[in-house]
């Protein structure tokens, strides 16, 4: 199977580095146009200049917006060029013990991890329910499924994710535009390795191994028992984008590495 994307544009939010970096990428080895998102000019042009230097010819166009507000998802609304795929990978994730978290937390997550996608996907699909072709993928989590003890919040907001995601592929039923979420387990992306970033230097450990050490002691479930990089994700979603997905609508796809512990 070859994924042909030229002639596609791609838009994929929060995509200056982790798994939004890794999707651009491999949307752009496959012929797509990107346009890459983040929040300051230093990161889109790293990004920029990243992708340049991994795929020769790559057509890049690059958007500075914060998606936590609807001003900011305006702002990226702006000046783009006709979106065929919207990659919605922006996402917020932390610990936080469930009494300790406020209404703001609550709400930071709501608006970042759900509310990004539904504003993005009300602008832009419409245009491509016109041209009887598109993609829309919500990067989700395992943790929509096996929530999170110590990331309720987190959790919460995935699954809203995989309702919309199903809800909004029911709008659009017929119309040639498919849309999916994607839900990847413990994969070591720039936030992962944020979070862990005391870790590393308590221990002098890589982030391979500790990824591994959470997944064997946070998710013991893992078939594959070890963290994902952010290319086995990546591929996952490329291939949902292209034209040969084209009978996968509604549906929730799991590059958890096995974590959630269901057939299904
Ligand atoms: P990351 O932190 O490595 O990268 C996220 C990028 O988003 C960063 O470049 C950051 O600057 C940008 N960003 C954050 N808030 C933003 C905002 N308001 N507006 C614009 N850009 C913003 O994250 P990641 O690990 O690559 O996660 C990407 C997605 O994958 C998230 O939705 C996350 O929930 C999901 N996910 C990650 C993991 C994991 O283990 N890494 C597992 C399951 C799901």
């Amino acid at each position: 199977m070859k994924i042909d994307l030229h002639g596609k544009t791609a838009l994929i939010t929060a995509s200056t580095g982790g798994i939004g970096f890794a999707i651009a990428q491999g949307l752009a080895e496959s012929g797509a146009e990107v346009v890459l998102n983040g929040r300051s000019e230093a990161s889109v042009s790293r990004a920029r200049d990243k992708l340049n230097a991994a795929v020769v010819g790559a057509k890049i166009h690059t958007h500075i917006a914060d998606l936590s507000s609807a001003q900011g998802v305006e702002t990226l609304l702006k000046g783009l060029p006709a979106i065929d795929i919207l990659v919605n990978n922006a996402g917020i994730f932390g610990p936080k013990d469930f009494f300790a978290t406020d209404d703001e937390t609550w709400e930071a997550y709501w608006q970042t991890n759900v509310m990004s996608g539904v504003r993005l996907s009300r602008a832009l699909l419409p245009d491509m329910v016109k041209k009887g072709w598109g993609r829309v993928v919500f990067i989700s989590s395992e943790s929509a499924r096996n929530i999170p003890v110590d990331m309720v919040h987190y959790g919460v907001s995935k699954t809203a994710q995989l309702s919309l995601a199903r809800g909004l592929a029911k709008v659009v039923a017929g119309s040639g535009v498919t849309v999916n979420s994607v839900l990847p387990g413990p994969t070591i992306s720039d936030g992962f390795a944020t979070m862990m970033a005391d870790e590393v230097k308590r221990t002098g450990k890589s982030l391979e191994t500790l990824g591994k050490e959470f997944v064997m002691s946070q998710r013991p479930s893992s078939v594959i028992q070890r963290a994902a990089t952010v290319d086995e994700v990546a591929n996952m979603v490329v291939y949902v984008c292209s034209t040969q997905a084209s009978a996968t609508s509604g549906a929730a796809l799991r590059v958890d590495g096995g974590v959630v512990d269901d057939i299904v």
